[in-house]
């Protein structure tokens, strides 16, 4: 079995948003600054008042890996999945790490790592595992 997030009580929301197909950043509520990772007080202006933010779900590569064997045994098969870092069109200092792919439901390494650049312009996408968590993926704005 793939890697699945760990959920906590800060960053629950993030997950039931992206359940229903929306990628969303906490925001605080009292200076209006964006933060990722989730976390109870404003590192701004230390409020705990705080809401969630419907980014546009587009972004740009900012960085990425394509991992080598030995991978861990349940991403053995996948060899050429990447893993990119997403700086948010919306938010170019929130970076948020996922996989690029071909489709929502496709496979971890459909996309092949020689069309990986940093910079290209990316969109998210939903892919909800059986019986699992729903993650923000990413796909290429120009397939
Ligand atoms: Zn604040």
């Amino acid at each position: 079995m793939l890697l699945t997030p760990v959920v906590d009580d800060d960053g629950a929301p993030f997950w039931e948003y992206a359940a229903r197909g929306e990628l969303r950043v906490q925001c605080c509520a009292d200076c209006d600054e964006l933060r990722f990772p989730p976390r109870p007080c404003c590192p701004h202006c230390q409020s705990f008042a705080a809401h969630w933010r419907k980014m546009s779900g587009r972004g740009r590569i900012w960085s990425y890996v394509v991992p080598h064997p030995p991978l861990l045994p349940a991403y053995a098969d996948l060899p050429g999945y990447n893993a990119i870092v997403v700086e948010l069109a919306d938010a170019p200092r929130i970076r948020l790490v996922g996989n690029l792919v071909t489709a929502a439901d496709a496979p971890l390494n459909s996309v092949d790592p020689e069309r990986l650049r940093i910079g290209a312009p990316v969109r998210a996408v939903f892919h909800t595992p059986p019986g699992g968590t729903t993650v923000p993926r990413w796909v290429l704005e120009r397939p």
